[in-house]
């Protein structure tokens, strides 16, 4: 039974892989547990399948170090979740923007060229957990491109000393793999200010991750009509702390989006995506309540929200649970949500919100 339900699954997740890297992938066997195969569909497939010794000779030309090629291509190229536009609840007008600026581009250069260049760079910010990472999963799965994920502060933790290094093969693998997206969360702790006491690597990386990034820019804007084959590669980041930003770094991000916490529309959005296919007996009046209590939360308190209230017709019954037919369980009801709701807060607190709002109104795109 279970993999069979994986299946649908798999074929996604390899239709994009494939469109993005051509490298072909093999769906894992029957055998797999669920489990395994999730770890194993993460960990496992670039290094199996991608042939790095061709990989590398053909960026040899380029002087990038070995390892840190190699580490791009098994932890940072992304093939896990596959994201629709239509997974997301809300946000049309960052979707309009990410359609207009990066997927129509992507999918259709011949047009977006001169005037309608495609830009370089798009910061996403907002409060934690209100669908950024997402977007930008959509954003490559609907542009077809091949997705390059990973969070400033692991490149600076992790990778301290090496991440120059595999920043350089980052771009560079990104470029031979375009058109491309480079993903990467938590931009302010690579672009901050200089503070006092900043450690030389960290100085080291943010330089070197300009250069790298202003290549990006020189490629673009040399571009001819006649080159508009050229395939583009787009930064894009995401932060929630965009003032930490400092200014010239803040101004190469062409497009700045205020991704906000849902409003009470979206949040009923949201609420019925997950319990859409769900045993629930909640009225529509249920819905209304359940959209006035949740004010204030993000998408992820939601979601951590609906899952915890899942739990209650099991909790009700106990070790019974082992003995149960599904039907046997009750469906989820508003009692459920209200128990929930003492445990599981808004992460974001009121003077969080207003310090976003103000930032957005000097230097954002709403919506
Ligand atoms: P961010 O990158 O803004 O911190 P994520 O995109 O990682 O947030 O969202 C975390 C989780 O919260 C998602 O996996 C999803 O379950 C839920 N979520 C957040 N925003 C939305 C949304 N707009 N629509 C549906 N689910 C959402």
């Amino acid at each position: 039974e279970g993999p069979v339900a994986y299946s649908p699954i798999i074929q996604e997740q390899t239709g994009t892989f494939r469109a993005g890297l051509d490298v072909p992938v093999t769906p894992p066997s029957d055998a797999l547990l669920p489990d395994d195969y999730g770890l194993l569909y993460q960990n496992d497939i670039p290094g199996r399948d991608f042939d790095e010794k061709k990989i590398f000779q053909e960026l040899k030309s380029l002087g990038l170090d070995k390892g840190a090629v190699s580490q791009v291509l098994r932890e940072i190229v992304h093939h896990g979740d596959v994201v629709h536009w239509e997974d997301i609840a809300g946000l049309d007008a960052a979707k309009l923007a990410l359609k207009e600026t990066v997927v129509y581009p992507f999918l259709r250069p011949d047009l977006f060229n001169g005037l309608r260049e495609p830009v370089q760079g798009i910061l996403l910010f907002g409060p934690p957990g209100t669908g950024k990472t997402m977007l930008a999963t959509a954003v490559a799965t609907e542009s077809r491109s091949t997705f390059f994920s990973i969070s400033a502060s692991t490149l600076m933790s992790k990778y301290l000393g090496d991440s120059e290094k595999l920043v350089r093969a980052l771009f560079a693998v990104a470029k031979h793999f375009a058109p491309s997206i480079i993903f990467i969360d938590e931009i302010d702790s690579i672009l901050a200010a200089r503070g006092h006491g900043e450690h030389e690597a960290t100085r080291r990386l943010k330089t070197e991750f300009l250069i790298q990034w202003s290549g990006l820019a020189r490629a673009a804007s040399g571009r001819t009509p006649l080159e508009a084959d050229v395939k583009p590669v787009l930064v894009l980041a995401a932060t929630n702390m965009p003032w930490a930003i400092d200014e010239a770094a803040r101004r190469r991000f062409v497009r700045r989006q205020y991704i906000p916490l849902p409003d009470g529309e979206v949040r009923r959005i949201q609420l019925n995506n997950l319990l859409h296919q769900q045993k629930h007996s909640l009225s529509d009046e249920d819905f209304e309540e359940l959209v006035r209590m949740t004010d204030s939360f993000s998408g992820s308190d939601i979601t951590a929200l609906a899952k915890d209230a899942a739990m209650g017709p099991l909790r009700a019954v106990g070790d019974k649970l082992l003995r149960m037919t599904v039907d046997e369980i009750r469906p989820i009801q508003l009692e459920d949500f209200k128990a929930s709701i003492v445990k599981i807060r808004p992460s974001v607190s009121q003077e969080g919100l207003e310090r976003y709002d103000e930032w957005a109104k000097k230097f954002g795109e709403s919506g």
